[in-house]
């Protein structure tokens, strides 16, 4: 057919039914961790419900009418449909009182579900699930995001393990999105300039419980066919896509917001992808008449930034020629230099200078951070450049350790069980760890639901593999082979994530041998793969066929799986029925993880290299550790120590404490690591615990100093950027000079130093000069303050007496630095000077 356009016919529910249509739309979501919602719709279809992906408003779309009536008419579906209803009603009602004024979160992809595929990674799930947790603890957030009609891809694999990647078309009719409206009631338009031309946005909302996500779509019949296909693929690798989309997510964002009369006090940028908001907000602010400068602290001290990776290649870099050309005109209305506009993401790099996002997003935020606690440690020293003079761990990025959302995440048959057993009010406080009294848990119920979870894993996989094995044409017997694929009384192994080379997925076959004795031994393992390369990523395609190759030659092709198209559904199959969920990244490159949580909190074991989350979580009893916590030279030696150390555990203490069963055949010790697994990711890892977190050690300190910075007409603003102005020039006039003794044996006598200060008009008042200590060069470092100095003629004088409480060798220094009570770190600029 020429297909003229699509229409769309809503279905009109009999009035028994009518919520079922109002909880699939308008709280979208709210369903997607309930059960009870979810069973609803299941029961109009099953099939049905399968093919639409578990998508509600689909499957209300082609439902028989027929069916709705049958249903309509029987009162104990109609008594469910009205209890859960209810509850539902009373979700909304329960929600906390918001205690932060508005906080846009702006993220390139969301991960809310399955029937979405707007997300390629942890990153999105991390946003979704950031959003579901900022609805139950009722936070006033407001996600912006953008709409992408091809999504992100989908992945085929080839019975070689050559993957290819498709698209599918994403319907917003077919999905919870609704159009949003202007005052006028037509569908929002707003516009961004991008190579000076006018690209127009319109958006969609998607309701998650009290949270509303504006997703935008430049796919528009006013738009230049090439501008529609902005919003077209979720990190599409085409040349200057990357920026107008970019574009189109900050600046457009801030437009969109504007237009719909919201007025975030807070702006949390996850991932630099959305460092624009920064440049749009001041340009508004700078077309009121305010000067840059002004303008760029009013804005910075209400931004957020979280920065999600160590590799280097995952910050967005552009080239400057790029920028300039796609961002014609800014610089005149910020009112800035060309090359003032520019440096501003400036990041200098062996191989030359490039425009960075994340420098950018540093640059235009007072608040930063990264995702675990190791992360932040490894962020400092990423972004050490741009404080100089500071030691490592005065640079201002934090952190907030990744969570997930337990509603999500956590597999019906447990949260029964948790339920029943847990202290009253656990589900309401989910970061409390008394809460998570696992202990209470009876073994036999314990492992009768672990078990149950394991065959539903294996049930699962092996109709995946079969459809993907008919897909690819294999002969009979392969297929009939994918129907006794696993054993459910087997130790299941599970490594899902993106393959990414760092993540070593291939660890596990460093010695082939090795591994093919442990999965056909007497304490037998079988291990489920599963995950996405990069379109772009070669290494990490040959990774997936060099796996599939390898399986094949051991002939553990029974026993040994990679799964195609890993995405939320694959993954709650496997995080709930996963016994043993490895992680093999190359420490220090994993930012934070958040599927091992995921596993840990069904009772899965984490057995991972000690890096992002689990380098906090591993108490030694809730999971094993692969490797140490040592630096190596080389990677090869890196990865042999690592392989070395991941089979002697898997032999020595996995495998052994696993099968050791008592006479109820019940592995006791093993459900001991199971308890405290769950215990350990319950409260600690949870996205309430995570959002809480941003909530106190961000947004409220940011809405709070983005009210000073800006009251009065940016009055405390204007104040500050004269300040900083002012002290870049006079700082380097300002003189120190120390004495010090230089290499000193103490022997019970205080050290003393002395210094003067030549301020050159700098007030003494935003002068700190101090003693900075480290036990041993690589310690802690310590940091003391000189006692107040005398003046005269003109200068400073400071002295001090200071004994370490610790006998030791100490590495000593004296830094006068420069402070402001405005700053909202207390190295916001790096004013410093080393004696
Ligand atoms: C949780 C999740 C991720 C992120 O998990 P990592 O531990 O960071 O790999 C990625 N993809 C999907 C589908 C997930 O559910």
């Amino acid at each position: 057919m020429n297909v003229l356009g699509r229409i769309t016919e809503l279905p009109e529910l009999p009035e028994p039914l009518a919520p079922l249509k109002e909880m699939a739309y308008n709280v979208w979501l709210w369903w997607s961790w309930t059960p009870a919602a979810q069973e609803l719709y299941r029961r109009i279809n099953p099939v049905l419900w399968e093919a639409c992906r578990h998508n509600p408003v689909k499957l209300l779309l082609e439902a028989r009418p027929e069916r709705l009536a049958d249903l309509a008419a029987d009162p104990e579906y109609t008594a469910s449909v009205e209890a859960v209803y209810q509850s539902f009603k009373a979700h909304l009602a329960s929600r906390p009182k918001p205690t932060t004024g508005t906080v846009a979160y702006f993220s390139a992809e969301f991960g809310f579900h399955e029937s979405l595929p707007i997300y390629a990674g942890g990153l999105g799930i991390l946003a979704g699930d950031h959003v579901k947790a900022a609805s139950n603890l009722g936070v006033n957030l407001v996600g912006v995001g953008l709409f992408y009609h091809r999504g992100y891809f989908h992945q085929h694999l080839s019975p070689e393990g050559v993957q290819t990647e498709y698209h599918e078309t994403l319907h917003p009719e077919e999905l919870p999105l609704l159009p949003v409206r202007d005052a006028e009631g037509e569908p929002v338009k707003v516009a961004v300039e991008i190579e000076g031309r006018k690209v127009w946005i319109t958006a969609y909302q998607v309701q998650v419980a009290t949270v509303p996500v504006y997703l935008m779509s430049t796919d528009l019949p006013e738009n230049d066919p090439a501008d529609r296909e902005i919003t077209a693929e979720l990190y599409n690798a085409e040349p200057g896509m990357r920026l107008r989309q970019e574009i189109v997510l900050g600046v457009g964002g801030v437009r969109l917001l504007r237009a719909l009369g919201v007025e975030p006090e807070v702006w949390h940028m996850n991932e630099g992808h959305s460092a624009f908001i920064g440049l749009e907000r001041i340009r508004e602010l700078v077309a009121q008449g305010l000067d840059f400068d002004t303008a760029l602290e009013s804005v910075a001290a209400s931004a957020l930034f979280t920065t999600h990776t160590p590799v280097p290649a995952g910050h967005d870099v552009f080239g400057f020629e790029q920028v300039a050309h796609y961002l014609q005109g800014w610089w005149e209305r910020l009112g800035i230099p060309r090359e003032r506009f520019l440096n501003l993401a400036r990041e200098e790099r062996e191989d030359g200078a490039v425009y960075s996002m994340s420098v950018l997003a540093l640059r235009t935020s007072r608040f930063a951070g990264g995702v675990s606690r190791l992360h932040g440690e490894v962020s400092r020293k990423m972004f050490h450049d741009l404080w100089p003079g500071l030691e490592p761990e005065e640079v201002p990025i934090g952190h907030v350790t990744n969570g997930v959302h337990t509603w999500t995440w956590l597999a019906p048959v447990l949260r029964d069980l948790y339920e029943r057993y847990f202290p009253e009010g656990w589900m309401h406080a989910l970061s409390r760890p008394e809460h998570w009294a696992t202990d209470a848990l009876p073994a036999g119920e314990l492992w009768a639901a672990r078990r149950a979870l394991r065959e539903q894993l294996i049930r699962d996989v092996r109709e995946r593999l079969g459809e993907q094995r008919l897909r690819a044409g294999e002969p009979p017997a392969r297929l009939r082979a994918a129907e006794r694929a696993l054993d459910p009384g087997t130790l299941t192994v599970v490594f899902a994530r993106r393959f990414a080379t760092y993540k070593r997925a291939d660890l596990l076959f460093h010695d082939p041998e090795r591994l093919k004795a442990i999965v056909n031994g007497p304490y037998p393992i079988q291990i489920v793969f599963a995950g996405k390369a990069h379109p772009r990523d070669e290494p990490g395609k040959a990774m997936i066929q060099k796996i599939v190759r390898l399986v094949r030659e051991l002939e553990l092709e029974d026993r040994i799986l990679v799964l195609e198209d890993y995405d939320i559904a694959l993954a709650r199959t496997l995080v709930f029925g996963a016994d043993l969920w490895l992680n093999t990244p190359r420490r220090p490159m994993e930012a934070s993880g958040t599927s091992g949580m995921k596993s840990a909190l069904n009772g899965g074991v984490n057995f991972s290299v000690l890096d992002g989350w689990w380098a906090e979580a591993y108490d030694g009893q809730n999971g094993w550790a692969i490797g140490t916590e040592r630096a190596y030279d080389s990677l090869a030696a890196q990865d042999a120590a690592d392989a070395a150390s991941l089979y002697d555990t898997l032999e020595h203490e996995i495998l052994p404490l696993f099968y050791a069963r008592d006479a109820e055949g019940i592995p006791t010790g093993w459900l001991g690591r199971v308890r405290r697994s769950i215990r350990t990711a319950g409260a600690a890892f949870s996205a309430e615990r995570m959002v809480n977190e941003y909530l106190n050690t961000y947004y409220k300190p940011a809405e709070a100093h983005g009210r000073v910075l800006s009251a009065d007409g940016h009055a405390r603003a204007r104040e500050l950027a004269a300040w900083k102005k002012r002290m870049a020039e006079r700082w380097r006039q300002v003189r120190l000079e120390a004495r010090a003794p230089g290499d000193l044996r103490l022997n019970g006598k205080p050290l003393e130093v002395s210094a003067s200060v030549d301020p050159a008009g700098v007030d003494p008042r935003h002068l700190r000069l101090e003693l900075l200590l480290r036990r041993g060069a690589t310690g802690p470092l310590q940091r003391v303050a000189f006692p107040e100095p005398e003046t005269h003629d003109g200068r400073l004088h400071y002295r001090i007496r200071y004994r370490p409480d610790l006998p030791g060798s100490y590495v000593y220094g004296v830094r006068l630095s420069a402070q402001h009570p405005d700053f909202a770190q207390p190295f916001e600029v790096a004013f410093v000077r080393w004696a």
